[in-house]
């Protein structure tokens, strides 16, 4: 490692890489990213374990990608930040199962057929589905012009959208209170926002366009890298290094050095040494919190720490990782997600979520399924879970939090197991190994506060923030990522490009969507 670079990124999430490869690649610039974690990827990182000589690999943050049909925007942007190394695989037709009290219901991987598929279920809806497909788009083209404001003078946003109508109210709905204006039938408007887990907060919290984002995502079905999700830092990287860069784990940023209102460098711990480097630019994926609240000095004014503060939730998951002893197609599996609920308000399954002794819903996944190179088969159970139900073990340390604790993660992964069993019979029978991991777990290696691994909650509140942007009150400091762009992988890596239009220009934009879409 050398003492300057050309720009040094905090965290290698999605966020991060992006913003690293296109520096790399396009402007030849040597990047140093630093990770806390052991290993690199953030949250699309995966990890093992051997039981009985079967190694078993799951991801963490990864079970389908939307948009990643050839062609389209999204997956030339992912072809070229991973030089077209990384391949995809398609989930099946049908890749979602919605499941519910009295019904369950398949999507299919194209828009019109998902779309029939509601009107034959709920004949009498059909105007408002019709609807709710054309305001999500809207709503999505709302996103794009308001992603563009954070990057354009605003005489020139102006301009753009002089005679443009405004879709603001219609986006920036809640999802609920959109879906009350346009649908009756409440089994159709949970059937609708079924998804609600991708998002992080429930209909009555979340903005209509982050549904209208995620939805439309998922139109033309579900995808998986070829190889694990792991396989996403593996492609990027080389592109990093091939330009002098370095890509570095087991390294804790604790500071943003600032001079002169100028961030120039961080101070970072590795091995029990504090080290510094400094570079002309640093870029942030630890998202908004972590940057403004912790790395950013405290006698450094920003005027939205408190704001910050209080718009973080503590909706976070149990996630249980399972190792299986044959394929789940023995029990007539496909590969398709299952989100399992036992209740059609998803409002009050987020409110008690983690805080009641029973599992109230879950969101099953065949990982194995999904990625034609893997070697053995597993599944993972989540159940979305309020960080407060953990936080009496919240000061006590990883691999450390005592025997209770142990007691508490065994109870669950039971009750966890029989949960999903019961819906899908006999994935219990042909469990092998399983481990848990909890609310704390996701923020010790994610450094998410409170596990909230989706970063600032999707409410329409966010959509007015100032800071979840990728340009800072600081000099030459920027957030990529999530809180730079908007949640998901896709959202990240739109992070990762949004924040190279913040340091190198809007034209630079221009540029990197041109050549993404050159092939
Ligand atoms: C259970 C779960 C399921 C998900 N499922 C999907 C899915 O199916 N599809 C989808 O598109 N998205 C999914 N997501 C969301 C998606 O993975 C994330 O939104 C996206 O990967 C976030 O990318 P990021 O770059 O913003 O942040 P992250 O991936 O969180 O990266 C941030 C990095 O910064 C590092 N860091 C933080 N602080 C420091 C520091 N001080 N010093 C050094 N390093 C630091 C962290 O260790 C981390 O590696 C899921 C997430 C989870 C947790």
């Amino acid at each position: 490692m050398k003492n300057k670079y050309d720009t040094i990124v905090i965290g290698s999430g999605i966020g991060g890489l992006t913003t690293a490869v296109i520096l790399s690649k396009l402007f030849k610039q040597k990047v140093l990213v630093l990770e806390q974690h052991f290993v690199s990827g953030g949250q699309t990182h995966e990890f093992s374990r051997v039981k009985d000589g079967v190694k078993f690999s799951w991801d963490v943050g990864v079970h389908y990608i939307g948009e990643m049909k050839k062609g389209l925007m999204s997956r030339n942007l992912f072809d070229y930040i991973t030089d077209g190394n990384l391949k995809w695989n398609k989930m099946p037709h049908y890749f979602e199962k919605f499941i519910y009290p009295d019904f369950s219901f398949k999507q299919a991987s194209n828009p019109k057929e998902f779309a029939e598929d509601l009107i034959k279920r709920f004949p009498e809806e059909e105007k408002g589905i019709r609807q709710y497909f054309k305001d999500m788009k809207i709503a999505a083209g709302w996103f794009q012009t308001h992603m563009m404001s954070q990057l354009v003078p605003v005489w020139l946003f102006k301009a753009i959208n002089l005679f443009k109508k405004d879709s603001s109210k219609l986006a920036l709905s809640t999802t609920k209170e959109y879906l009350d204006g346009v649908i009756e039938d409440e089994k159709l408007k949970a059937l609708l926002t079924s998804i609600w887990g991708d998002i992080g907060v429930p209909p009555e919290e979340s903005a209509f366009v982050m549904h209208s984002l995620v939805v439309r995502s998922y139109l033309y079905g579900g995808y998986f890298p070829v190889g694990g999700a792991s396989s996403i830092a593996e492609t990027m990287i080389p592109i990093i290094e091939g330009a002098g860069g370095s890509v570095l784990t087991n390294r804790n940023v604790e500071e943003i050095i600032i001079e002169n209102n100028k961030a120039v460098g961080v101070r970072f711990k590795h091995k029990n040494e504090t080290l510094e480097v400094f570079a002309d630019n640093i870029v942030s994926d630890a998202g908004a919190y972590n940057t403004y609240l912790k790395l950013i000095p405290s006698n450094i004014d920003i005027p939205y720490r408190e704001e910050i503060r209080n718009a973080m939730s503590g909706f976070s998951t149990n996630t249980l990782y399972i190792g299986l002893k044959d394929s789940p197609e023995k029990l007539g599996i496909k590969g398709a997600n299952h989100w399992i609920n036992t209740s059609y308000n998803h409002g009050s399954t987020f409110e008690k979520s983690g805080r009641t002794a029973d599992i109230l819903s879950a969101f099953v996944s065949f990982p194995s399924m999904k990625n034609p190179k893997a070697k053995s088969h597993t599944a993972e159970i989540i159940s979305f879970s309020q960080y407060d139900s953990f936080s009496k073990w919240k000061d006590t340390k990883w691999m450390k939090r005592g025997d209770d604790y142990l007691e508490y993660k065994k109870e669950l992964s039971a009750k966890l197991l029989d949960f999903a069993d019961k819906y899908i019979p006999g994935l219990k029978e042909l469990t092998v190994y399983s481990e848990l991991s909890t609310p704390l777990t996701m923020e010790y290696f994610t450094k998410w506060e409170k596990g909230s691994f989706y970063g600032v909650p999707v409410t329409p509140a966010r959509y007015k923030y100032k800071w979840i942007s990728p340009k800072t009150p600081i000099r030459n400091l920027y957030l990529t990522g999530s809180d730079a762009g908007s949640l998901g992988v896709v959202g990240a890596m739109y992070g990762g490009v949004s924040s190279i239009a913040a340091i190198k220009g809007v034209r630079a934009f221009m540029k990197v969507m041109k050549e993404a879409n050159a092939d």
